[in-house]
């Protein structure tokens, strides 16, 4: 195998980082080889900013092609059969979609509609028996989430979450670096991850159509990480929240501090904003080194450096590497690097917990039993 074939199966497979350092780092050169015989084929349900983003990156990739488009706008659909080539058979809209049971073209489809409808999407497709990729958050809470992972098993269909840090290769290696003990035992992690909101009537300062606000959004990427740079599942959590712009921000929340204590006695120490930029980080020490990464979970280019020195991890398309590493996993039944519906649930108990600690004035919540 070549050290080009072996770089991508590795990558996919989420292992072997240290080999990276010494490719070249361009998405282009990486994935300039033909593409693979068996491809996972692709319909995108929900075609706004983030479905076309993924559109454009799967351009690159090697086993999944983009086949199919769900939009309850017909010029949208119009758009994406000429732009992305897609046949009129693999086209719907919202009211069509449970046909595509009948269409043996399309394997999966990825669910980038507004984050409370994710629950009513993907139990429609999984009645339709085709798998699911559905973009974070999983859902509006736990329930919601755990009915959806049943009727996924019930249907026979596949379950991921939209998790693209865990393709991504400097967070590969974090967690490579983790797992072979190089940072010794964890002792503290400091997460972070917002943004300055816009547009006041975007639907993601809607309840009825976010589920809740930076901590729904883009505070999921805080938690996740704490989870992925620890190794460890939260025992109890609190959280504060502040508001400055009570009307804007009259239905979701604003800005969220939260702390999430773990069995082996570290806590992560981690915040949220819709209310300010430059606020992105994830920084975990142990007692032999540590790993910062920042921009740690946006587009990136994503950077680090660790008690050795700079990262020299290969920049990437990360919805080209999650498209890929998606394929791999339920094309060649391979093991997927925590991208399952289960873990999206995890993130979902953690984060009920987080807005009932915020609700009762920053209450420590245990998670045991929840
Ligand atoms: P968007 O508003 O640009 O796109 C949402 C799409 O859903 C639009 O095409 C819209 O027409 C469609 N839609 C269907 N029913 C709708 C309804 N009832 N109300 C409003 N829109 C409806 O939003 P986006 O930024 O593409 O986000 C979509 C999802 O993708 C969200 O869940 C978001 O969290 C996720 N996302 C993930 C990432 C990531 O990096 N993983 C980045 C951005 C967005």
């Amino acid at each position: 195998m070549d050290s080009r074939r072996d770089f991508l199966q590795k990558l996919t497979l989420g292992i072997g980082a240290t080999a990276l350092t010494d490719l070249p780092a361009t998405a282009r050169e990486l994935y300039s080889g033909p593409k693979a015989d068996k491809q996972l084929r692709v319909a995108i349900m929900g075609l706004g900013s983030y479905g076309t983003r993924v559109a454009e990156a799967m351009k690159d990739c090697k086993m999944a092609t983009l086949v199919g488009a769900v939009s309850g706008t017909p010029a949208k659909l119009e758009d994406w059969k000429k732009k992305y080539n897609i046949p009129a058979k693999n086209t719907y809209n919202y009211e069509t979609v449970s046909k595509i049971k009948d269409n043996p073209d399309i394997d999966l489809v990825y669910i980038t509609t507004p984050n409370s409808l994710h629950y009513k999407h993907v139990l429609q497709i999984a009645a339709a028996g085709k798998h699911v990729l559905c973009e974070k958050p999983v859902a509006d809470n736990a329930k919601q989430t755990r009915e959806m992972i049943a009727v996924c098993e019930k249907a026979g269909v596949k379950f991921y979450i939209g998790y693209r840090m865990h393709f991504e290769p400097h967070t590969r290696e974090l967690i490579r670096m983790r797992e072979a003990g190089e940072l010794g035992k964890i002792m503290h992690v400091n997460n972070y991850m917002g943004f300055k909101s816009g547009d006041p009537n975007q639907w993601r300062l809607k309840k009825a159509l976010a589920g809740g606000g930076a901590m729904m959004d883009v505070g999921i990427y805080a938690l996740n990480g704490a989870r992925y740079a620890t190794g460890e599942e939260p025992i109890w959590v609190t959280a504060q929240e502040t508001k400055t712009d009570p009307v804007k921000f009259k239905e979701v929340d604003e800005t969220i501090m939260f702390q999430l204590g773990f069995p082996s006695g570290v806590v992560a120490s981690c915040g949220t904003t819709y209310n300010f930029n430059n606020y992105e980080r994830l920084y975990v020490i142990g007692e032999k080194g540590f790993v910062e990464l920042s921009p740690a979970f946006s587009y990136g280019p994503i950077k680090g450096r660790t008690h050795n020195g700079p990262m020299n991890q290969p920049v990437i398309t990360h919805q080209t590497l999650q498209m890929d590493g998606i394929a791999d996993i339920i094309l060649n039944n391979k093991p997927d690097p925590n991208v399952s519906g289960a873990e999206g649930l995890k993130d979902m108990i953690v984060v009920d917990a987080l807005y009932e600690s915020i609700r009762k004035g920053g209450a420590k919540i245990m998670l045991a039993g929840k």
